[in-house]
Formats: C-alpha cells, structure tokens, sequence
C-alpha cells in the first residue's frame, strides 16, 4: 500500500484522486489535492452541500450510488473518516494494488511540531486544553482534526499557528501510514464503535496505528492504568511518558495524578509537581487529560522561560467544553451537570465517579454494544436513583437491577421533569447518558443543549415562585 501511494506521489498532474465522503473533511481533501495538481472526482452516496463549490473548482462530483466501475479510472482514493474502507465498493480497486488513504496522509507534509490525540474518550477536552496551555506559553496551537477545522484546511490555510494539536479518531487513523506526529497521545481504549469494527481488536489495533507510525526521536504518551495502552508501549519505536494514578504500576516516567495534583515520577524531571484547579477539570479522568496534554506541551519545542508557572495558571484558567461536566447552574441547592457527550459506558462511569454529591443519574437513548459494565460498577450509596429514558431504558433496569433505585421514562424531558422532583438541596443531577442520542435527538450537541434549555426553564420557575 505505502510503496504505491509513494509513486503515486512523483507526478500528482499525472493522476486522478477520487474522495469518497463530500463532508468538511472531503471538502478540504478534494480542494486540497486539487491545488497539489491532481485530476479530482469526488463521491458521495447521500449528496453534499459543497458540490457547488467544488464544480467550480473543477471537480466533478458524483453523489448517489456508486459503482466498482466509476473507481476504475482512478489511480488513488481518499476516504472521509465516516467512510469505511472494507466497504464493498472499494474491493476490486484495492484488489488492483491500488492506494486507498485518508485526510492524515496529505497532512504528513506538515512541517509544524505536532501533538496528535487519540483515545475512546477525552480527546477533544485534551486537544482543547493542549491548545489553551500553548497560547498560555505565549505560543499560537491549532486545535483541530476530528475537532475543528479539518488538518489540511488549515494546511490551504497559511498554517500560522506554531503548534498543531490534533484530534484524531480511529477511523481517521485506518487510513494513515506516513504521518509521524511528534508527540502521540493515547488516552485510553475502551469498546465503542461496535458499528463500525467487527472486533474489538480491529479498534485498538486502529488506535495503535498512531504509536507505531512515529519515528525513533518521537514521544508517545500512554495511560499507565489502561491495559490496551500499556501493550502499545511494546511496538512504539519512539519514547515513552506515561500517566497513571498509581505509583507503584507506573512503567517509566511521568505523571501520577492524584487529588487535582500531578505529580512527576520515575525520573521525569522536565517538570515539578502542578496542581490542576480549573473547576472545569473536575473528575480522575480530567487529571488525566491535564497529565497527557501537560506532558505533550512540556515536549514541543518551544523557547518558554517559567514553563512551570505558566503551566500551571493554564490549568486554573481552562474553562472546559460544553456538553462535558459542563456545570449549568445550581437551582435550590441542587447542581445540573451536563455531560451529554459521555456517549458510551467508560465515559458514564468516568463522569459518575467524578461526582461529590448525591446524584441523581440521568441515561439512556441508542444503547451502543458493549453493555454497561464499568457504570454498573459505578453506582454507589452516593447514586440517589438512575432515571433511564428512551430506547435503551429497560436494558439499564436490567442491568442496574440489584445495585440502583431504576425509574423509566419515555423521554428526556420526562427525566429531567422527574429529577427535579426527586431532587433535594445539596444534590446533583448529571446527564451523562452512556448512549447514542439517535431516538430523540440528531447527535449529543442537541441532546446537550436540550437538557440544558429544560434546566433554564426549572431556573426560570423557581424565580417565579421566589
Ligand atoms: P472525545 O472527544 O474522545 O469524545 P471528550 O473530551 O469530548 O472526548 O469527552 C467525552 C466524554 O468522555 C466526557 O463527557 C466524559 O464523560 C468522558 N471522558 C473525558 N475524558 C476522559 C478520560 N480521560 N477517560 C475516560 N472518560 C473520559
């Protein structure tokens, strides 16, 4: 695959690229190969709002079906992340020895120093941190990839930052074999995605394409407490600094997090202890972000002479994202945490544990595979009752049976009505629903932002009544 695609490269005028998928990232690739000299066909099953604009580039677009035959001409094929790359379509093309790659492969020209961030959970609060923290070093950090604006959209762009920090997915990383990002972070791995792998080893061994792609002088930081992570430590060429929250299981240097405190250990001395205290990293797993994405910015090769202290005011005046224990207020003495982006069981038990309050637990929606074993494994005295609504709501009843006080509900406006019921002074409710949001909403962004008009209207009333 990589020795054709790099003859491929010689003479791009030569030669016809296909992108398959007209999104943003399509978008950004077919305009992209497009100045490089390519003869450019894009394709999309479902249509695309950017055929227009991409006509008038000299791109010709093909939406609708699409067939083996329409691929035949072509000499390489750029897949979107929504893309799967085993698909039907593509099995005599690639049976023809012929290239098949994705948005990373244009981004390896990339001559600024990388941070690139992948994981089940936690990329996009460490990508934005990783960025939050550059500019506090008095650095520009482009914050993009999976988050943001597409890589090589921002490579047409001038690419004046001075730090790329990337977020990049599994599927993103199926299709690259030549980017070699400084400093490779890997969160965690934990099932998701069972639409997309038919093993859960076809996932990790996507995430560790990462690892093993970077070059000897790299760095790969890896979570010490995650068993898939630990293993990757095995095929990275490069070093390794980890992160973890127990000392004495931490395979080399790094950083153990504990009590809103990271604290260097095994010979890292590139930094001092620091303490995390913006309120918007709260939870063991946000410590965790804060290690990996301090960690990575402490590595770029960046003139900053109180890198400590400034390190440390960046992670006290972080200001979090939405949809991510994001606080949306305190109504008679009970907090509303909006985690709606906890889309699978790992991150649902992660925004739980972080809770200090007796909490109320709102879940449910399109239940993802997998089960729901780590927040089963979460729920304590402190989990007042689990209010489980839409589609997935009796498959947390019986899987909670036993460990939780489980009430149903149709909707997530029935939930939320009912949790403020149930509420008393000095409680929590999080949504952090552990699951897709397709029955009611069209992704977790307008679940969120649901959930958070409902809180604004008990806000509202109890104004009223006050
Ligand atoms: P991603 O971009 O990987 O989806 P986000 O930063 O958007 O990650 O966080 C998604 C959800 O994952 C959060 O709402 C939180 O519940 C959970 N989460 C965040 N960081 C971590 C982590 N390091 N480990 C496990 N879960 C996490």
């Amino acid at each position: 695959m990589l020795s054709s695609w790099n003859k491929i490269r010689v003479a791009p005028q030569e030669h016809r690229a296909g992108v398959f998928g007209l999104g943003l990232s399509g978008r950004a690739m077919a305009l992209h190969l497009k100045r490089l000299g390519y003869t450019v066909v894009g394709f999309d099953e479902k249509g695309s709002k950017f055929k227009e604009e991409l006509e008038k580039e000299n791109i010709q677009c093909a939406l609708g079906d699409i067939s083996e035959q329409a691929l035949r001409d072509l000499d390489v094929l750029f897949l979107s992340p929504g893309v799967d790359p085993r698909k039907g379509v593509f099995a005599d093309f690639v049976a023809q020895g012929k290239p098949i790659c994705g948005e990373l492969e244009l981004f390896a020209a990339n001559s600024k120093p990388t941070i690139a961030v992948t994981g089940t959970n936690g990329k996009s609060t460490t990508v934005a941190l990783a960025a939050h923290l550059i500019s506090e070093l008095g650095y520009k950090g482009f914050a993009g990839g999976n988050y943001g604006q597409p890589l090589v959209d921002w490579l047409d762009d001038g690419a004046k930052d001075d730090v790329v920090v990337a977020e990049l997915s599994s599927f993103q990383l199926e299709t690259s074999y030549r980017f070699q990002p400084e400093v490779a972070v890997v969160l965690n791995v934990s099932p998701d995605h069972g639409d997309r792998y038919d093993t859960f080893a076809d996932y990790v061994a996507a995430k560790r394409t990462l690892v093993e792609n970077i070059g000897e002088a790299d760095y790969a930081i890896l979570n010490a407490d995650c068993e898939q992570t630990r293993r990757m430590a095995d095929v990275c060429p490069g070093h390794i600094l980890w992160f973890g929250s127990d000392a004495n299981s931490m395979p080399g240097p790094g950083f153990v997090t504990t009590d809103n405190r990271l604290l260097p250990v095994n010979g890292f001395d590139a930094l001092p202890e620091l303490e995390v205290s913006s309120a918007s990293l709260k939870g063991e797993h946000n410590m965790q972000n804060a290690a990996a994405a301090c960690l990575a910015c402490s590595l770029m090769p960046l003139e900053v002479e109180d890198l400590s202290e400034r390190l440390s005011k960046g992670l006290s005046s972080f200001s979090g994202l939405p949809h991510r224990m994001e606080l949306l207020g305190e109504y008679a003495g009970v907090e509303y945490y909006n985690d709606s982006k906890a889309t699978n069981d790992h991150a649902a038990s992660v925004a739980l544990k972080a809770m200090t309050r007796p909490t109320i637990l709102l879940v449910g929606g399109v239940s993802k595979s997998g089960g729901y074993k780590h927040l089963r494994e979460a729920l304590d005295a402190k989990t007042r009752k689990v209010l489980a609504f839409g589609e997935s709501r009796q498959e947390f009843a019986d899987a909670f049976a036993g460990r939780a006080d489980v009430k149903l509900c149709e909707t997530l406006q029935e939930a939320v009505a009912l949790a403020q019921e149930e509420a008393c002074a000095g409680d929590a409710v999080l949504l952090a629903p552990a699951c897709s949001s397709f029955d009611e909403f069209s992704n977790y962004v307008a679940r969120g932002d649901f959930f958070r008009e409902e809180v604004k209207k008990i806000a509202q009333e109890r104004d009223k009544d006050e």
